[in-house]
Formats: C-alpha cells, structure tokens, sequence
C-alpha cells in the first residue's frame, strides 16, 4: 500500500492561481503554500498580489497578468517555470461576475465579449501555455473555477452563464486530449461564496436569504477556504485518476434548485 503524506499534500510541486490576489484564488494560493507548494500568484490587482506574496515569503512570487491577453499568461508561465524550474498546477481562477440574473433584453454584445474574454478566453489561454510545458513533462494538473449557474438555471447573467458553460466544455475536450500525455483536467463549480467580488452588505443579505430560503443542504454560507480545500484535492496525487470532471461545491444548493427560473 501507497502511503499519501497529509500533512504536505503538494510537496515538490509548482502551481500557478489566476485571479489569486483575494477571494477563492488568494485562499487557494494559501492552502497551496501551507501544503508545500512553489505558488505563482497571477492578478491584475498589483498591490493585494505582492502583499500576499511578500506575506508568505520566498516560496511565493506575484506576477502581474491579464488572463485575457496571450503574451502575459504566456509569459506567467514562462516566469512561473524560470523562477521555479517546473509547472505542476495550472489554476485558472480569475473571473469577472456581475450582479444577478439580467434579461436578455439588457444584455449588450459588449457585456459577452468583456465576460467571455477574462473567464473563458483567460480560462483557454491558460491551459494552452500549461500544456506547452507539461505536454513534454507527461505531467500536470489543469484546473478552472466555472460555476454552479452550469447546473442551476436562471441564476446568473446570459454572459456569465455563457462564459462558464464554456469553462465546463474546456474541461471535457481538454480532458479527452491531454490525458494520454499525464496531465488530468478538472473544474469546480461554486456557489454562494462571499468574496471580493460578491462581497458588500447587499449582496451579503441576498446571500443570506438565497441560502437560507431556498434550500441550502448545510444552510451556511460558503467560504473561499471551503473551495480552495477543493482545489487542493483535485490538485493532489489523491485525485490521480480523477479527469474531465466538474466538482459542484455548494452546500448541495443545485441539487434542491436545479432552476430558479
Ligand atoms: P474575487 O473578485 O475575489 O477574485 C477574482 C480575482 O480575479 C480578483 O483578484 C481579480 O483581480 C482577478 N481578475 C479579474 N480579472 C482578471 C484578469 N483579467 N486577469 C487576471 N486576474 C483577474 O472573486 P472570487 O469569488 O474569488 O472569484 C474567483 C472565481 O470564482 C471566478 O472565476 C468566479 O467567477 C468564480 N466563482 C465565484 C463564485 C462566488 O460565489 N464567489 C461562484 C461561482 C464562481
């Protein structure tokens, strides 16, 4: 029998966190640092990136990077790789929301292409420059925050929704080819996690009352620590034979409210 060391669970390895300067990403970064991990923190927010990194200390890097633009992920990669020497885990996690449901009808072309470019076109680009370097290695791990809007309906904007159905099919197809060169690809799909971007007394309030009225399986409100503990399992060499996968991270949410429409 395999003994897995639970203490230091990515020992040895290199990851890189899109979107790690707050919220999910900046947790995961965290976990993943506390388990052993060399951690790429990839933002845009220069100031809550570096503070973090500093925080942790030499393990750690900040590199500035807008997920949607090729030569800066691709150039995170590259620096991810030259400061470190490998890449094992590509987290692509930045992602942009906005608000609620919204009709159709108040949805410009413009409000999809902003959402498309970071969440999936960022997602794309990601995994693209992980696999230029693990495809050689014949190892790896490719995750991707999507949402759990992919299994309820009517929860989020058309262009979120759109965006992060999209993160899903990347998984599948990206799955398909990569696994005969090692590299296992996952997403996870949370709901009602209070954080940088759906944080506020407002939203707060409507978390509260969405979790609490309508059937959270825990009636508690996710924290970024509950899907970073996520991360790290599908990062881990415990989850070595899990690939293609969307692991739903809500409480159960999406099973009791499959459509709020
Ligand atoms: P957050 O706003 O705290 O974190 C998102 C991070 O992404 C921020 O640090 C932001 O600066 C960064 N980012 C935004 N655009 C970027 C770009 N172009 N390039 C690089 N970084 C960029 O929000 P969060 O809730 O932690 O979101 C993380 C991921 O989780 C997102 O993909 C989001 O869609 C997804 N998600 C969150 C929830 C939730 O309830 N919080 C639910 C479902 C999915």
């Amino acid at each position: 029998m395999g003994s897995c060391n639970v203490n230091k669970r990515l020992e040895g390895k290199v990851a890189i966190v899109t979107g790690g300067a707050s919220g999910i990403g900046a947790s995961t970064v965290h976990l993943f640092w506390e388990q052993g991990a060399k951690v790429v923190i990839a933002d845009i927010q220069d100031n809550l990136g570096q503070s973090l990194a500093t925080k942790l200390g030499d393990n750690v890097l900040y590199v500035h990077c807008d997920v949607s633009d090729d030569e800066q992920v691709m150039n995170l990669v590259d620096t991810a790789v030259s400061k470190f020497g490998q890449l094992d885990i590509m987290y692509n996690n930045a992602g942009i929301m906005s608000g609620i449901f919204e009709s159709i009808l108040n949805t410009n072309k413009s409000d999809l292409e902003r959402m498309l470019g970071v969440n999936l076109i960022g997602a794309f680009l990601g995994a693209k420059h992980a696999a230029r370097v693990m495809v050689p290695n014949k190892k790896g791990c490719i995750l991707f925050t999507a949402s759990s809007c992919t299994k309820i309906g009517g929860i989020a904007p058309h262009s979120y929704a759109a965006s992060k159905y999209g993160v899903v099919g990347l998984t599948k197809s990206l799955a398909c080819e990569l696994g005969k060169h090692g590299i296992r690809v996952n997403c996870i799909s949370p709901f009602g996690v209070l954080t940088g971007s759906t944080g506020g007394a407002e939203k707060e309030a409507m978390f509260e009352m969405m979790m609490g009225a309508v059937g959270n399986l825990q009636g508690k409100i996710l924290k970024a620590e509950d899907i970073a503990k996520a991360a790290l399992y599908l990062a881990s060499d415990e989850a070595s034979y899990v690939s293609g996968m969307n692991l739903v991270v809500d409480g159960g949410y999406s099973v009791v409210n499959p459509s709020l429409m």
